[in-house]
This record gives C-alpha cells, structure tokens and sequence, in this order.
C-alpha cells in the first residue's frame, strides 16, 4: 500500500503567531478526528519549522516541512537556508521545484536536480513538483514538458534513491485560481508519471511512489481526486490556511 499524504504548502503566508496558532488548531483536530493511516505534512515558512516540529510530536501523522532548500551543503550565500539547517529543527520534508519557484525564481530542472540531491544527502524527503503551464497544455505539449521535468529533475537518481521521494503533480493553470483539474485530467497525467517511473525504474519502484495532485485542491473536490487510481493525496495551497479545510481534506482518508 502507498503512503497516502496531505501536504500543506503555506506559501508566503503567516506571521510568527498566526502559524502557532494555526498549527495548533489542525493538530487538536488531527489528534480527535485522523483515524487512518494517512500523513499530514505542514509546509511552513522556515520560521515557523522549529516551533512547529516541536509541537508535532504531539501526534505521529503531522510532519513538518520546509518549502525550498539551497542546493550547495554550506557557505557564503548570504539569506539562504540549507538542507542541514531544516533537517537540524526536526522537519522531515522539503517542497521542490514549485512552480513559483520555478516561474519567480529561476529554477531550472537541472538546479533543482542539485538541490534534489543536497535534500536527499541530508535524509530529508524531497516533495518534487512537475506541472504544465496553460500555454503548454493548449499547444499540447504537456506531456512532454512533465517527462523533461522528470527525466532532468530526478530520473539521474538511483532507484533506492528515487523511491525516496514524494512527487507532485500541480497544473500551473490550477494553482490559485479555483479552477481544478478533473479528476480524470489530474488521473490521467498521475498515471502517465506511474508509467514513465516504471519504464526508468521498475513497476515496483512505480507501485510503490506517493504522487499528491495540488491545484486549488479543497473538501468538496478531495474526495473525488483522491478516489482515483494514481492520486495518493494532495498539495494544498489555500485550503491549509485553514484547520477545518484542511483537516477535512485529510479525513478523506479515514
Ligand atoms: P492552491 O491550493 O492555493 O491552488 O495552491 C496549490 C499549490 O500551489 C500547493 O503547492
């Protein structure tokens, strides 16, 4: 059975206090309402990491993580934060290659390749992003795009490396915007990265990964995605800035 995981990605929201307080909320209710094996990981700004992966020792099915890493192990790079800083304050998880890193910073499949294995070297696992923007899906090209996300990003790792990551799959026309993909658009594309992984790998390196679909991901449409095939879970933006919303997407499980 594949790990089932809700990932929430905070993104550039939260004070200090609001994301206490907010953390506290979702884990009261993680604690009396999660029944199942499903895991929720918090993606928080880095100043939230420690606090919070403190408090979520509290209960066995919240993780924390950080929402990028640099991808050299230490030095002079001044306003960065390294994979042994975050693994230092206890999360677990690092988002990689978002699309608004992707898009607002400059990350290339081939940095991100970099930084997949600086997050790896210090035992933390990557939740690696692929996506086509809406241009790419109306020209037809999101397949192609997704397979170069994957085969520059991650497909130069070893199998036993590679079966260590969380992959994402976020239509970059869905993030933020209301519009969803289909369950059967958001199948479809799962299932293509399932077969792609087992031709580089093996059908159990396949069988055995955690794809998350993210994209205006909330309660109402959770049940749907999550009851497809290929979808073990999701990335949510907006809807985890909300215990109710996004403990509600995480019962989809119980
Ligand atoms: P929304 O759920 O707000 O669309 O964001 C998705 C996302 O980017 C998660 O990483």
């Amino acid at each position: 059975m594949r790990k089932k995981i809700v990932a929430g990605n905070w993104k550039m929201n939260m004070d200090y206090n609001e994301g206490l307080t907010l953390f506290s909320e979702m884990i009261d209710l993680v604690k009396s309402e999660i029944t199942g094996a499903q895991q929720a990981v918090v993606c928080s700004p880095f100043i939230h990491l420690h606090s919070l992966a403190q408090a979520a020792t509290a209960s066995d099915k919240v993780s924390i993580g950080a929402q990028n890493a640099h991808q050299a192990e230490v030095g002079a790079y001044t306003g960065e934060i390294s994979a042994k800083m975050i693994k230092s304050v206890g999360a677990e998880y690092v988002i990689l290659g978002h699309s608004e890193r992707r898009q607002y910073f400059g990350e290339t499949n081939e940095l991100l390749a970099k930084k997949t294995d600086t997050v790896l070297k210090n035992s933390l696992i990557p939740i690696f992003c692929i996506g086509e923007t809406l241009q790419e899906r109306e020209a037809n090209t999101h397949f192609d795009v997704i397979k170069a996300q994957l085969v520059e990003g991650v497909f130069h790792l070893e199998a036993d490396a590679f079966a260590k990551l969380v992959i994402a799959y976020e239509p970059v026309w869905a993030i933020g915007t209301g519009v969803t993909a289909s369950a059967e658009q958001a199948q479809e594309i799962h299932e293509f990265i399932r077969k792609e992984i087992a031709t580089k790998y093996s059908q159990a390196v396949a069988d055995e990964i955690t794809i998350l679909y993210g994209g205006s991901c909330n309660p109402k449409n959770a049940p749907e995605l999550f009851a497809k095939a290929d979808i073990d879970g999701g990335l949510i933006g907006g809807a985890s800035l909300k215990a109710r919303d996004f403990v509600d997407i995480l019962k989809v499980f119980n």
